[in-house]
């Protein structure tokens, strides 16, 4: 008989809450505004930028949206709500630091907006900034314990303190890497290392038909599809794919779930659960959420694709995550909506596993 060790991972892919105004909320404050501004000639013109910007962002325009909503900020330099929106239209086109940026403006503006608090605490945290992350989140909960997304936050809370206690376990206070390491081998391993054995390979997938799942596309299938390829490819052949039919003659079990609740933590947007005995894996079970955690962060191709290459690097024995938004394996998903390659770090680090000399030790 085999004993078979389980372990569940802690998957932090957190997506941090990003909020809009809520509509009928701003049209009231729309309207105080133009009596206040009444009369000024730049009022129509300000408020038909910020509306024609939130219109482009609710259709995830995103650059157009951030061109509308700059506009928008320079008519109204006063205004918290053109500054938030406009924040988050930088945020989803890349532009982290300077949405930073306007949310601390906004937040100068007006402290007491549930949104800014929630939504600078996930800029910070989707740019690896867990301090400052954990320090927004902890604003917010003390300000609005009621909202209804507390419940959410504070699991980000806690989530984020055991990213950032394992990663000061490695590299100390500052829990960053020295920028000389060109891979993140030690942060993913650092419970110990797992990998399959090459005489496994090539390994055994089967994806389960998403078909009847809510928020699952025909698309999301390729996309797990394509993305074990590509870790395939940056592994340099070391670890190999082969498609079958059924769960049962697999090693690699691909669930889709519309259900967060089911997750460890409910911010979670992908889960994988590693099966181990003394000589390494023997199954990998990845169950992928197929809705958007938020709904103001659809669930495109872009993000899809993000959470498959982590959860796929998960079942590969990259147990462990990083600090670095660049790596697949960062603890965050992230806010900016672009497809996302491997990189150099990825591939060394998987590289690095699996060229190392077969090892006994399992999980600690
Ligand atoms: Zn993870």
């Amino acid at each position: 008989m085999k004993l078979t060790k389980v372990s569940t991972l802690l998957v932090a892919t957190t997506l941090a809450g990003v909020s809009f105004l809520q509509t009928s909320q701003a049209s009231a404050e729309e309207m105080r505004y133009e009596y206040t501004m009444g009369g000024k000639a730049t009022t129509a013109e300000a408020l038909d930028a910020f509306n024609r910007g939130r219109q482009l962002l609710r259709v995830n325009n995103n650059s157009d949206a951030a061109a509308m909503l700059k506009k928008a900020v320079e008519l109204m330099p006063d205004n918290a709500d053109a500054h938030h929106t406009y924040a988050i239209a930088l945020a989803k086109t890349g532009q982290s630091s300077a949405a930073i940026q306007e949310l601390q403006t906004a937040l100068s503006l007006n402290s007491n907006s549930a949104p800014s608090w929630m939504t600078i605490g996930g800029l910070y945290q989707s740019t690896g900034q867990i301090d400052k992350a954990i320090e927004s989140y902890r604003g917010f909960l003390s300000r609005f314990p009621t909202d209804r997304d507390a419940k959410k936050i504070a699991g980000l809370v806690a989530g984020l303190e055991g990213e950032r206690l394992k990663l000061q376990a490695i590299y100390g206070q500052s829990g960053k890497p020295p920028a000389d390491v060109h891979d993140y081998f030690t942060e993913v391993t650092r419970d110990g290392v797992i990998r399959w054995n090459a005489q496994q390979m090539p390994l055994r997938v089967f994806i389960t038909n998403g078909d009847g799942t809510p928020g699952y596309r025909e698309q999301f299938g390729d996309i797990l599809k394509q993305s074990f390829s590509s870790w395939s490819q940056a592994s340099k052949g070391l670890v190999t794919f082969n498609l079958v039919d059924t769960a049962d003659q697999a090693q690699i079990v691909c669930l889709w779930s519309s259900d967060p609740a089911k997750f460890k933590n409910i911010a979670e947007s992908g889960h994988a659960v590693l099966d181990t005995t003394r000589n390494g894996l023997v199954k990998g079970t990845i169950t992928i959420l197929t809705v958007p955690l938020v709904e103001q962060l659809p669930l495109t191709d872009n993000r899809m694709r993000r959470g498959c290459l982590h959860e796929i690097g998960h079942v590969l024995g990259l147990a462990g995550h990083t600090s670095n938004p660049d790596d697949a394996m960062f603890y965050s998903m992230d806010i900016d909506d672009k497809w996302k390659d491997l990189t150099e770090r990825d591939s060394n680090t998987i590289v690095r596993l699996y060229a190392k000399p077969p090892a006994t030790s399992s999980l600690r």
